[in-house]
Order: structure tokens, then sequence, then C-alpha cells
């Protein structure tokens, strides 16, 4: 079969390679000059800076990375994070520790003296069961959410008795598990709020339970550093894509596809070319598919989009720092550390930050003595797509982005002092500069808030031949995510080959 992938994202990249790997014709299409999108490395003045992630679960033995690298021949170059973060409350710090002991001495240490101290350590730990309940239920991949009966059956037969585990969780919050779990500690629920905002995308009162024990046990499962930054990942993939006979096309931004009886038949680019195809992977959000359709969307896609609420956006500081150890630039055990600056705040919007160093020594992200440091928070895109179309208003679009930048390393000085004298670059995105390097619509990134597995969004579009991939599919945003999105898709088509 003659397919076409379109955005070499992490979800594009493994689809295409998968794909090519198991016989179709596979053409993958990026607009940009290199693969990756929100999980892609740029490169400025010597460092090569992480767009966005900067860490990376799901190369453990059955994760889905692991699962592709075997299919496709691929040695990842992973360099276990541990610890894989430090957490810096406005009154106290907690390192995430993947070391399932020095985990649980943190937690013990942290929360030593809280009067629900007990409750604290009973959910936490309880959350872990359910994390790996839920973490091998996936690996047996289940074809979540349903889009047929048989999907069902087959989702059925993936259930073992430790799923029964996560029966009495199905509809509940995050939230509500906790307090009904006796949990009040105000220190303890900004912590696993701050936690599912970066892995989730929502706070612990809109995330599903079952989802964020999941997610926010990501250090315990093992996160990495990635050699050469987060996007060696789809360029290995593509290097698999290509050894597998795949073609690779970048600079070539699909503007319109060409429909004919409910099927994709063709998709246009900003070249002036037009690439024939069976079947289309899509690496976009519903928003951007419908707008390539045009006319064509399917009734339900268009309302769908309608409906959907805008993904969260990021406000991101690219920073080359001198990597100076007897200052104290750094503390250089720890390389990634979140910071939440007051509890009475809501996160996002600078109130919570993330900030990822290049590991140490890897002389592809920096010059000699110096770290590539990528530091992001949530923001919504609303107010700058706002600023950004209103006549006039380019300085107020400046201030506001001078306003984030300088409250952000305000807060960043606090997980590692000295860090402002230490800036030899700094560069800034916001939601419109998201938009331009990847096409996202609106700018918004990290897929839906994950409230509830019932209303997850599957890869369906309406026309017979077409799918997504990527974060605005179950299971949602990071790699390993949407990694495990491309495997449902790729098996998904392996089935519908036989019958088209
Ligand atoms: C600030 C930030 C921090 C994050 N931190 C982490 C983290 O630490 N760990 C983690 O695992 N995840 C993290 N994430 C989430 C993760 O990066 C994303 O969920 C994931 O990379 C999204 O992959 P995707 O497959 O949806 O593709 P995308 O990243 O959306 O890429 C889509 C690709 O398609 C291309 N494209 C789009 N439209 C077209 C078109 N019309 N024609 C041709 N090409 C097109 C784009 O150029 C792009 O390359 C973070 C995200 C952000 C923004």
């Amino acid at each position: 079969m003659n397919i076409l992938v379109v955005g070499a994202g992490v979800g594009g990249a493994t689809a295409a390679a998968l794909l090519a790997k198991a016989g179709h014709r596979v053409t993958l299409l990026e607009a940009h000059v290199y693969p990756g999108g929100c999980a892609g490395t740029f490169f400025h003045q010597g460092y090569r800076f992480d767009a966005g992630a900067t860490l990376a679960g799901g190369f453990h033995p059955g994760g889905p990375h692991d699962v592709v690298g075997h299919t496709l021949g691929i040695r990842w170059k992973t360099h276990p994070a541990e610890p894989a973060w430090r957490v810096h409350l406005p009154d106290r710090t907690i390192t995430r520790f993947g070391h399932e002991a020095n985990w649980h001495a943190e937690l013990e240490r942290t929360f030593a003296a809280a009067p629900d101290r007990d409750a604290i350590l009973r959910f936490f730990f309880r959350s872990e069961r359910i994390s790996d309940a839920v973490w091998n239920f996936a690996a047996r991949r289940p074809t979540w959410p349903p889009s047929s009966v048989a999907d069902l059956f087959r989702t059925a037969a993936t259930l073992r008795p430790d799923t029964l585990l996560t029966l009495p969780l199905l509809t509940q919050t995050m939230g509500a598990w906790a307090r009904s779990s006796g949990v009040r500690d105000r220190a303890a629920l900004t912590f696993l709020d701050a936690q599912l905002l970066i892995s989730a995308q929502t706070t612990a009162d809109n995330a599903s339970a079952l989802f964020g024990a999941a997610a926010a046990d990501l250090p315990r499962k093992g996160v990495n550093h990635i050699e050469g930054g987060i996007g060696t990942i789809s360029r290995q993939l593509i290097d698999a894509l290509v050894a597998h006979g795949g073609e690779v096309h970048y600079r070539q931004e699909v503007t319109r596809f060409e429909t004919r009886n409910g099927r994709i038949i063709a998709a246009h680019t900003n070249k002036g070319a037009r690439f024939e195809c069976d079947a289309v992977v899509a690496n976009f959000t519903p928003w951007d598919l419908a707008r390539l359709l045009g006319k064509d969307a399917p009734p339900a896609l268009t309302r769908q989009t309608q409906r959907m609420r805008d993904q969260w956006g990021a406000f991101t500081l690219y920073l080359g720092v001198q990597d100076d150890d007897e200052n104290g630039a750094e503390d250089s055990s720890v390389e990634h550390h979140q910071v939440v600056a007051d509890y009475t705040q809501p996160l996002g919007e600078t109130n919570s930050i993330f900030l990822s160093f290049s590991m140490r020594g890897d002389a592809a992200r920096a010059p000699a003595g110096h770290r590539a440091l990528t530091i992001s928070t949530h923001t919504r895109t609303a107010e700058w797509w706002a600023l950004r179309d209103k006549p006039g208003a380019k300085q107020e679009y400046d201030d506001r982005v001078a306003h984030y930048a300088e409250t952000m390393l305000t807060h960043a000085e606090r997980a590692v002092p000295g860090l402002r004298s230490h800036i030899r670059l700094q560069l800034e995105g916001t939601p419109v500069t998201f938009r331009f390097y990847t096409r996202r619509h609106r700018g918004g990134v990290g897929g839906f808030p994950f409230t509830s597995i019932f209303t997850a969004r599957g890869p369906a579009t309406g026309l017979h031949n077409a799918w997504l991939v990527g974060d605005s599919i179950f299971p949602g945003q990071s790699t390993a995510g949407v990694t495990m999105g491309a495997l449902r898709v790729v098996d998904e088509i392996g089935r519908r080959h036989f019958k088209m």
C-alpha cells in the first residue's frame, strides 16, 4: 500500500518507520527542515536546544520506545536520568528518584511532619501499584478508545487479574481519590498538581486517576536523557524509515488534501507538489486536519473541532549557559528541576516552570564548558494571539515576552543560584513561535488534558483511509504517549490492509 505520513514528529516518524518495515511504500512529508516537532532539537550559535520535550520515558523493557526499537533494530542513545528531577516548592524541595527505595525514603522525609503523613504515604504507594497495573495493561496494547465492537473485544482480551485493581478508580479524578484517601497537606496536594500538570496537562481535580497515576509515576518507570538532544529519537526513526525503503521529504508543508468518495487520494504541498496515496497518517491536531480538508472535512470532525477547547501553550526560554561549578552555577547532581513559586497562585503562567540542562559533557549540545538549558511554563495561547493580531501592539507583545522571561529567570534562580550571571545566549519561544515551527493549531502543545479515559480521542478521522497520530489522540502527550498511539494506528492499518 502507498502510505503518506504527514509530519515527522515522534508520532509520525514512528508510524512511518513501522509501516515501511511492514512492507508498505511510505512517503513522509515534513514542513520543517528537520524532524521531531515538539520533541525536536534545534541548533543556534553553537548550542543545540531541545525545543520542547527534554526527558523521555518508555524505554524500559516492554515500554513503547523499547518495543519500537526492537521491531526496527534501533539502539536508542539513552542515558538514564537519576534522579529524574527535583521539585522546588515554596518551602521545601523533593527529589524525584527513580530508584524505588530512595524515592520512598524521600517521600517519608518530605512529609515526616505533616499531620496526615500516613495518608500521604499510603496514597502515593497505592498510586504506584495502580500505575504498575496501568503500564502492564498498556504493554498488552489494548485498542483504546474502541472504534468498533471488534476493538472492544481486543481490549477485553488484554484484561488481566491486576487490571481489576484499577476498576474502582475508572471514573475517579486524582484529586478526589487523594482527598478520599485522607490527603490534606497543602505541600502534598501542590506537589501532586505540579506532577500532573507536566505529565497529564491538568491538575489533580481534573486528571483521570488511572491515567494520572501512570503519568505521575514516570520517574519510577525510568526517564532518560537522549544523547545529542531529544531530536535524536526522531532522527533515529527517520534513519530506520529510510533503511526500510521509505522516503522523507523536508520543506514540504501539506496545504491541502484532495478527497474522492470519502477518501484522501492526494496531498498538495506549498512547493506545488502533489503526492498520491492509498492511505494517510496525519501527525496533526484535529483542527489542522479539518483545515487541510476544507469543505471535504467530515461533519463529525468539524463539529468536534468547534466543541474542543484550545490545548495549553508553552512559553520557553532557551539559554546557553557557562557551566561553572566553582561559581555554584548549578547543582551538578540534578539536571532537571521543577519550580513552583507560590502556593496561593494557580500553576502555569510562570508560577510553575521546568528546567532542563543538556547532559554535562554532551559535546553535540554545547561548546566546551557550556550547556544548553531549556526552561518552559504552561501558558494559555489566546492572549498571545490577541496581542500578535492587535494592530500596533508589537511593543505590548514584546513587553509580555520580557515579563515572562524575567519572572521565569527569577524563579529559576531558586533551583540554580547565580544562573543569570552565567547566561551567554537567550532566546524566547511563545505559542506564536510554536505555531510557526510545528504548524500546530494556535501553537497549542501537549495534547488534551487527560480528564477521563472515557472521553479520550482515538485516531479515527471520519475518512475511511486516514488516521491521526500524535498527542491529540489517546494516550496523549509525551514521546512515549505518541509512540503508543502510533503503534495502535500501525496495527489498525495492518488489519485494514487485508480488506482494502
Ligand atoms: C515545552 C514542552 C515540554 C515538553 N516536555 C516533554 C518531556 O520532557 N517529555 C516528553 O515525553 N514530552 C514532553 N513534551 C510533549 C512532547 O513533546 C509531545 O507530546 C510530542 O513530542 C508530540 O509529538 P507529535 O507526534 O504529536 O508531533 P509534533 O511534535 O506535533 O510534530 C508534528 C510535526 O508535523 C509537522 N507538520 C505539521 N503540519 C504539517 C503539514 N501540514 N505538512 C507537513 N508537516 C507538518 C510539524 O512540522 C512537526 O514536525 C513537551 C512539550 C512541550 C511543548
